[in-house]
Formats: C-alpha cells, sequence, structure tokens
C-alpha cells in the first residue's frame, strides 16, 4: 500500500486477459507451442497468420494440420476486443471504434486516413488516472491496465479493414500508431512496451510498421519517460504539457504536482539526446486560461533553454467534453499564440481536430461500460 498523500499510478487488481500471442516474444510463443506437444515452428505459422495474413478464422490456417488449428487458436489466439459500435465521419476516412473487453470494460480507438498516410490512435488503458480536468477519458477514473495483446490488437482490426477496403480510399494499409487513445501509456509501461516492440518487429514477428511512425503520448511520468530513453528505439515522444508554468500545470495536469515543468523538459530534452528523435509538445488551448500571450513566450524561452532543434509544438484547440465550463481559444488569441512560439524560433504547427462530430477528437474518448448496449 502506498503512504498516505503518495500518488500512486498502479491500476486496480483485476482478472487478467487471456494471453494472446502479441503478449509475447517469439521464443516465448515457440515455448507455448512446445508445451502444447506440437513442433516450436508452429509458432511463426500462427504469427504469419495473424500479423502477415491478419486472419482472423484459425481455420485459414491450412499450413497447419486440421487437429492441431483448433488447439493453437486457442492458446494463442483467443478473441479480445468485441466491437460494440463503429461511428463514422469525413466521408468514412475517421472511424471511431467502441470495443467491449473480455471482462466487460470498454475502450475505443480512432482510425485516421489522410491522404498517403493512416493514423491508427489506440487506447493503452480501460480510462485513465491522470484525472485532467479538460479531458473525458480522466474525468471517469482508471478502470484497468490493458494488456500488450488488446493494445495491438486494435491495431490488427484496423490493418484487416484497409486490407479488405472497408475504409474509403482503396485497399491500404497502418503506416502510423499514436498512443493517444485513452489511459496514460507510461503508467502502463511494460504492456505499452511490449504493443511497441510486436507493432515495429518485422513480419512475421509483428507488424513491420516502422518505429518512427508510432508516437507514444505522455502527461510526463518523469521516471518511466526515463525508462523509454534507456532503451534507445527510435520511437517518437509527445508530452502533453498544457501550460509553461507550475502554478496552472499543477491543476491542468494534476501529475504535475509530482513532476514540474522544469523536471518534465529536462526528462523530454534526454529523450531527444538519447534517441535524435524531436519531441512534441502537445498544448491544448483553452480560452483565458493557458492562451495567453506571455505563456507563450515563457513556453518559448523554456524550450530554447534547454537547446535548439529538439522540439516542436503542437497546439490543439480545445475539443468540447460534457459538463465542461471550457472553450477552445478565439482564433486570434490562437494565432498570436503560434506566432509567438514562432518568433521564438520554435517549429510550431496547429493539430486538426479530426472526430469532434463523433466524440472522436483528442480528450474526448470517454465511454462507460453501461451506455455501451448492443452489438456492431
Ligand atoms: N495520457 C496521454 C495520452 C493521451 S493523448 C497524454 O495525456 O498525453 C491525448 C491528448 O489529447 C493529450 O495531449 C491530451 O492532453 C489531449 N487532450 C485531452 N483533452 C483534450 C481536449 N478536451 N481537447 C484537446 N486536447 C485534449
Amino acid at each position: 500500500m502506498p503512504a498516505a498523500g503518495e500518488l500512486t499510478f498502479a491500476a486496480p487488481r483485476r482478472a487478467k486477459p487471456p494471453r494472446h500471442l502479441a503478449d509475447l516474444t517469439p521464443a516465448q510463443r515457440r515455448d507455448v507451442v512446445s508445451e502444447l506437444g506440437e513442433r516450436p515452428f508452429r509458432a511463426d505459422q500462427v504469427s504469419t497468420h495473424y500479423f502477415s495474413h491478419l486472419g482472423d478464422d484459425a481455420q485459414q490456417m491450412t499450413d497447419v494440420p486440421q487437429a492441431a488449428r483448433s488447439r493453437l487458436a486457442e492458446a494463442l489466439l483467443p478473441p479480445l476486443l468485441t466491437p460494440v459500435r463503429h461511428l463514422e465521419t469525413d466521408g468514412g476516412a475517421t472511424r471511431k471504434t467502441v470495443w467491449r473487453l473480455f471482462d466487460g470494460a470498454t475502450v475505443e480507438s480512432v482510425l485516421m486516413r489522410y491522404p498517403g498516410r493512416v493514423t491508427m490512435c489506440v487506447s493503452s488503458q480501460a480510462g485513465c488516472g491522470m484525472n485532467c480536468p479538460f479531458c473525458a477519458t480522466g474525468q471517469a477514473g482508471l478502470t484497468r491496465n490493458m494488456s500488450a495483446g488488446e493494445i495491438v490488437d486494435q491495431v490488427v482490426a484496423a490493418a484487416r479493414w484497409l486490407r479488405r477496403g472497408e475504409v474509403p480510399g482503396g485497399p491500404g494499409r497502418v503506416s502510423n500508431v499514436v498512443f493517444m487513445g485513452m489511459g496514460e501509456p507510461l503508467a502502463n509501461y511494460k504492456a505499452v512496451l511490449g504493443a511497441v516492440r510486436r507493432i515495429t518487429a518485422p513480419t512475421p514477428d509483428g507488424l513491420g510498421i516502422s518505429q518512427r511512425h508510432v508516437t507514444v503520448s505522455t502527461v510526463g511520468l518523469v521516471s518511466a519517460m526515463d525508462k523509454l530513453t534507456a532503451e534507445g528505439r527510435g520511437v517518437r515522444l509527445a508530452l502533453s504539457l498544457h501550460a509553461p508554468d507550475d502554478e496552472l500545470r499543477d491543476s491542468l495536469v494534476p501529475v504535475n504536482t509530482r513532476w514540474k515543468v522544469a523536471a518534465v523538459l529536462d526528462a523530454a530534452r534526454r529523450y531527444f539526446d538519447a534517441t535524435g528523435r524531436r519531441v512534441s509538445i502537445e498544448y491544448a488551448l483553452i480560452r483565458d486560461i493557458n492562451d495567453h500571450a506571455w505563456r507563450a513566450d515563457l513556453l518559448g524561452t523554456e524550450l530554447n533553454r534547454r537547446g535548439r532543434g529538439w522540439v516542436h509544438v503542437n497546439p490543439i484547440p480545445l475539443n468540447p467534453t460534457p459538463g465542461s465550463r471550457w472553450t477552445a481559444s478565439e482564433p486570434a488569441v490562437e494565432r498570436t499564440f503560434v506566432e509567438r512560439l514562432r518568433a521564438h524560433g520554435i517549429p510550431t504547427t496547429v493539430r486538426d481536430t479530426r472526430g469532434r462530430e463523433i466524440d472522436g477528437a483528442c480528450g474526448q474518448l470517454a465511454t462507460v461500460t453501461a451506455e455501451a448496449p448492443g452489438g456492431p
């Protein structure tokens, strides 16, 4: 038990999701298959079925003897996600999916197709424990951590839709994965790292998506950021800053009471030093709360204090969430904020906010189990 007053990021104890191929390293998969009394290379066949063929029916594993198919599928390919509903906008190019997990918990993912790129935004926890007041997910609290398999399976599902031409624009593939759905990825470190490994491992061990096209977003859990730095991977790190001063950030991102702005920015800079990957700073622009020109100046100064060319800023116009009195900044105020940052030499691009109409934009993912009856 944590001492009184100490912050804890541990998820409540719950039954574990069934073990899945995507939870395991290739060596572990071979061990499981051997324990079933099958030849180890069968593990590679199952991996090929799942990661390369994106198969969802074990009977399609025609290179595996009939008798072994069901046994292997039972041990390595349990169903993890049941679609509860799909919501689409942008003529189908943006698709939010509500998924039910094995224990009834629900999570959401959002697929966004752009010309020449498809981004899948995945959840890493059912709910979130970070309690940021402007984010709908934060308001519902944390239900539990997701397993690596549950995280990866969201991407595999999207890859299937695209391969089968179910997303307008013709057959395609997932090019980018962002850990920007429900949850705080770095509070579920082990599963998220496992998922990153599976997503980026070359087929058939994994999905073969380039590390440079995978983004992990965090509120700034410094110890976990440093752990990620030490992994020396090439994934992109995004930091949800939202305020350059502790006084305001303490209220917008409550974990700031533990890791202050300076500590979080230092950790982001260390990530850049170790990986050479430019860090993204996310900044939801909230009218009259954090959108002042002086805050843009302070942010520019704090970033430049730590060097040049290591960071860029993504202002995000605040998306509406139920019960919140906050709204997005005035367009002129947003423009000034961006200009000030650019005047400091900070590359700055306003994030487009896809999916607002389906409550699928940043900060709007918040299904509660009770509101998700019915089939797909
Ligand atoms: N917990 C991680 C991953 C979620 S990413 C993180 O916070 O980084 C979701 C992004 O959307 C975060 O940058 C979050 O701060 C931002 N966000 C949350 N609520 C929002 C809202 N109402 N409008 C715009 N952005 C929001």
